[in-house]
């Protein structure tokens, strides 16, 4: 998915306006801002800076947010909305598979439409609970502030699609904050270590984020301040809730028991006691407590026993970025640790190990998404002026021609925010409607893409096919929203879309779709030259047929004769696959009736053999 373009000039922000860094995360949120120059988490009046991304519908009416409500999570489960991040901008076909992860109600009336959660009897949608979120980060930035806040950079996963992108810009609108770029993650925490500032040597980073409930590994490259995603893998079922779970299972079979030997209350009390032993066993050797009345005790070396195969698979994915990538671990120059289980010393030891090289954990794993996030802002707001942040859009933007070909409008790997634009025109005499549809991805049929949204042209005056002059422009913000314009430019008719998909694509389909496009580019393009022969010869056949009706009066029998002939023998093989064969009858069609042709060249006609046709 995009990263984030940052034009500078854009930025007219007036002095003294503090713009806030937003981690909005599966599990923990943080906001930062810039403080001396130097980024800073903010914890308000809390002691700490993390924000457990956990809300609690408690029975008196009252909405908890964080650390209060994270106590529920066992004990009420229905009222205890966690993770609502996995269910941003996603429909209830989307997560179909994923429901057993959530304690709490989704709603299944419309399995098209974007997902919604019941509480008691009310619903909600992950938009306004993700708000709700984000309105605590920013009541804590206004109390340590002392000032009003309305304006914010949020970050989210690379791998997130447009709809996913919208859905948290939307949250931040209802919160109250006016969400002046999303940021993917992996560059908040790159530029967090000040990577990418030295803008005459390019460089490629990893950046390892294994954070609560989500494991992603993102390889980007930097150079001249662009920040490209090359790869991304990961498991969003993975993180450090599993080693907690390994833990509890762990000292459950102990007491030779299970989970369902235990009641709620206790087995809450087991996975709190995991998780602070896997605190304790980041810098200590050994762990004993108390919990749900057994003496527990937990050594690192039987800990890291116990998450070696999760680790593991973590590795897996990291080799199959580089492989995606088309990198060797060598080939990286910096690794960047982020989220709070790379704390656990198996895993970072581990991943040096697979990079051969020694891992950036300097800064706060917890707190380094959101610093980053602030610096950005801080950009933003017009302070950094050696930076320059662009971006680029991961695949192709384009629309349906004839024949259901894929036309790119807007490249992959486009520096974003861009526009681009190009001219149709129509295919039947006194066509009214024009039907735009827009595709997303790298194969040539439209088919093997990805429909983002369909639109009509309509009230084109009547005029001969090939007259109207369409022009179709595709606009590119810098959050990699698109908007469609299309106009006829005769006549001034003109219509445009803010294209805004229902649901969107997952991070797996994302890179199928990528991958698909290599393997398939050899007969891809050999399909495209076969679908393109056939639309140049059916636009022939429908230029000469006209061409005959208007001016019969004007040829002799042996050129309408000969005409028809060669039409019959190109309208034989037109469907066929032959494109060369195609391509002969077109030519000797095309040679025969050049002569007379141009003779008495109609102006509609010589303008219909020009323009690509939709
Ligand atoms: P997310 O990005 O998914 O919101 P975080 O990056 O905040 O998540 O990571 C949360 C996870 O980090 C939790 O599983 C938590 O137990 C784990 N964690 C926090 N501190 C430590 C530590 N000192 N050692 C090991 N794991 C830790
Ligand atoms: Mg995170």
């Amino acid at each position: 998915m995009p990263q984030i373009g940052i034009n500078i000039k854009e930025a007219t922000i007036q002095k003294r306006e503090v713009i806030v860094g937003i981690d909005l995360g599966t599990t923990n949120s943080l906001v930062a801002v810039m403080q001396d120059g130097q980024p800073a988490a903010l914890s308000g009046k809390q002691s700490g800076t993390i924000v457990p991304s956990v809300i609690h519908f408690a029975q008196d009416g009252r909405i908890l947010v964080g650390d209060e409500a994270k106590n529920f999570l066992i004990e009420d489960p229905e009222h205890t909305i966690f993770s609502v991040k996995r269910l941003m901008g996603r429909s209830y076909n989307d997560i179909r598979n994923e429901q057993q992860h959530f304690g709490y109600r989704i709603i299944d009336e419309n399995t098209e439409g974007l997902v919604k959660i019941q509480v008691n009897d009310t619903f909600h949608s992950p938009i306004g609970l993700s708000a709700l979120i984000l309105k605590e980060l920013r009541l804590r930035a206004e109390e340590q502030l002392g000032m009003e806040i309305h304006k914010a950079v949020i970050t989210v996963p690379a791998y997130f699609n447009d709809a996913q992108r919208q859905a948290t810009r939307d949250a931040g609108k209802l919160a109250g904050l006016d969400v002046l770029r999303i940021v993917n993650e992996p560059t908040a925490a790159s530029l967090a270590y000040g990577l990418g500032r030295k803008q005459e040597t390019a460089e490629t980073i990893a950046v390892y984020d294994l954070g609560g409930g989500t494991f992603d590994i993102s390889i980007l490259r930097i150079e001249d301040g662009v920040f490209e995603v090359l790869s991304t893998n990961g498991d969003t079922y993975l993180g450090g809730d599993d080693f907690d779970r390994a833990i509890t299972g762990h000292w459950l079979s102990l007491a030779g028991k299970t989970t369902v030997d235990v009641s709620r209350h206790e087995l809450q009390e087991l996975r709190l006691l995991a998780e602070q032993a896997k605190k304790h066993l980041s810098t200590a050797d050994d762990f004993s407590g108390e919990a749900a009345g057994l003496t527990l005790s937990l050594s690192r070396t039987v800990f890291e026993e116990l998450i070696q195969p999760l680790v593991d698979k973590t590795l897996a994915s990291c080799r199959q970025a580089l492989k995606d990538a088309g990198l060797k671990a060598e080939d990286i120059d910096q690794v960047v640790m982020v989220g709070g289980s790379t704390r656990t010393p198996l895993v970072k030891s581990s991943v040096a190990t697979l990079f051969g090289q020694e891992v950036h954990d300097e800064l706060d794993p917890d707190e380094v998404v959101a610093l980053g996030a602030a610096i950005q802002a801080d950009i933003l707001a017009g302070n950094q002026t050696d930076m320059l942040l662009l971006d680029i859009t991961p695949l192709s933007l384009g629309i349906e021609t004839m024949g259901g070909l894929m036309d790119v409008i807007i490249p992959r790997n486009s520096k974003v925010p861009t526009s681009a634009g190009r001219q149709y025109t129509t295919s039947v005499d006194g066509q009214a409607n024009l039907k735009v549809s827009v595709f997303q991805g790298e194969r040539d049929l439209v088919r093997d893409n990805r429909k983002l949204a369909e639109f009509i042209l309509s009230g084109i005056p009547g005029m001969p096919a090939g007259l109207p002059k369409v022009e179709i422009q595709f606009i590119l913000n810098a959050d990699g929203i698109l908007q469609v314009k299309a106009k006829e430019l005769r006549s001034g008719v003109e219509q445009s879309i803010e294209v805004q998909p229902q649901y969107g694509l997952s991070e797996e389909e994302m890179a199928k779709m990528l991958l698909e496009s290599v393997k398939h580019a050899q007969e891809d393009m050999a399909t495209r030259a076969v679908v393109e022969a056939r639309v140049e010869a059916q636009n022939m056949l429908d230029t000469a047929e006209r061409f005959l009706q208007k001016n019969s009066n004007r040829l002799n029998e042996d050129e309408i004769a000969g005409t028809r002939k060669l039409m019959e023998e190109l309208r034989d093989i037109q469907e066929g696959d032959d494109k060369d064969l195609i391509h002969s009858r077109i030519e000797a069609l095309n040679d025969f009736t050049r002569p007379f042709a141009e003779r008495i060249m109609d102006h509609a006609i010589s303008e219909a053999m020009k323009g690509k046709m939709l």
